[in-house]
């Protein structure tokens, strides 16, 4: 099989509640999301998606994806996208960085060996455990009452974890992690997470305000010796999320006991292929993940549920449905959040069919 085309598009992604937002005064309204086609001498069709959390969230931005593709897509004409070791080692040559340029063509090119191979890429990942994946919900930063509210409502909707976005005035983050807790059930799961908001003396002054409660804390501080300072002055449970970038920051966090549940977002390693493999180290070193995306509609989702889906239970904190967030349906096939949970589609590749009229015209086309 060799690629023949690879085309991108750019999708706008409104979200239902309008806005989210999170520490340091950071929110999106509308996501530019791109998905990538690529094209192949057989006539068989793979798509990714990549969908920054806007430009200031991790070192990503969406006219970036754009611009990388422009860079990238020429050099990987006529090679075959089924060999996915190869592929990543030529787009690593092609463009020095950049990990979340390469992701959807990482992903569309996985969509392509399972359609291949006539199995779903779950499969080719390692196999599905268990019916379906748990869900959390990303509690948009507001007052503690309003966030105390939502997540009411995600109860309702059969969400049990619940990741608060803090990273604010410790005071008020302390009266936000307090209402929410308030309404919690047993059962029920909470993440604070500051997205590293906190200076250490702020984020000190927060776990040590709630040291009475079952919570988990997220990534603190900017940086990862920030992180460290706070882990090693609480005994909460620990994530790491933007700090952890790569399989070298993994192990090196695994080395000094720094986290006990990472992160695991698709694109910020650069695709499938690098999430499998810091995944299977996690999973093999026994730190518990979250999988996901740094946003994304139908195909990221697809993805995540591949990934999700072929996790070991245990070792599988979470996983997002970042399209029920979002108003615009992108593809069909898709995974649909049901009672907080979601499962990876049978259907060979990524199972999923975009939708053209939502797609429009390609922003990009490398024939
Ligand atoms: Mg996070």
């Amino acid at each position: 099989m060799k690629i023949t085309r690879i085309a991108a598009y750019a999708v706008a992604l409104p979200l239902h509640e309008g806005r989210y937002a999170w520490s340091g005064g950071k929110s999106v309204s509308v996501f530019d999301s791109t998905i990538v086609r690529v094209e192949t001498d057989t006539g068989l069709v793979g798509h990714g998606e990549v969908c920054p959390l806007g430009p200031v969230y991790l070192p990503a931005y969406a006219a970036g994806v754009r611009a990388g593709l422009a860079e990238l897509a020429p050099a990987l004409l006529g090679h075959d996208p089924t060999q996915l070791g190869p592929l990543n080692m030529l787009m690593d040559r092609t463009l020095k960085g950049h990990p979340y340029v390469k992701s959807p063509v990482d992903m569309a090119c996985w969509d392509l060996l399972g359609q291949a191979a006539g199995q779903p890429v779950s499969a080719l990942l390692g196999g599905c455990h268990g019916a379906a994946v748990a869900l959390y919900r990303a509690v948009s930063q507001e007052p503690p009452a309003v966030m105390a509210e939502r997540v009411v409502g995600y109860r309702a909707e059969g969400y049990r974890k619940f990741q608060l976005k803090v990273g604010a005035d410790p005071e008020e983050d302390v009266a936000r992690i307090r209402a929410v807790a308030q309404v919690l059930e047993r059962g029920d799961v909470l993440v604070a997470d500051a997205n590293t908001g906190w200076l250490t003396h702020q984020a000190l002054r927060v776990v040590r305000a709630v040291a009475d409660l079952d919570i988990y804390i997220e990534q603190p501080c900017a940086t990862y010796e920030e992180c460290l300072t706070v882990r090693r002055h609480t005994d909460h449970p620990f994530v790491l999320d933007e700090s952890v970038q790569d399989l070298a920051a993994v192990v090196r966090a695994w080395a000094d006991r720094a986290m006990d549940v990472v992160n695991v977002k698709i694109s910020k390693v650069g695709g499938l292929t690098k999430a499998r493999l810091v995944r299977d180290v996690c999973a093999e070193l026994g730190i518990a993940m979250t999988i996901e995306d740094s946003w994304g509609g139908d195909i990221t989702t697809a993805a995540i549920a591949h990934l999700a889906h072929s996790t070991p239970e245990a070792l599988r904190f979470s996983a997002t449905d970042f399209n029920s967030y979002v108003t615009v349906r992108t593809a069909d096939g898709a995974p649909q959040r049901s009672d907080g949970t979601m499962a990876a589609s049978p259907a060979p590749g990524l199972g999923v069919t975009p939708r053209p009229e939502v797609l429009g015209e390609p922003v990009l086309d490398v024939p």
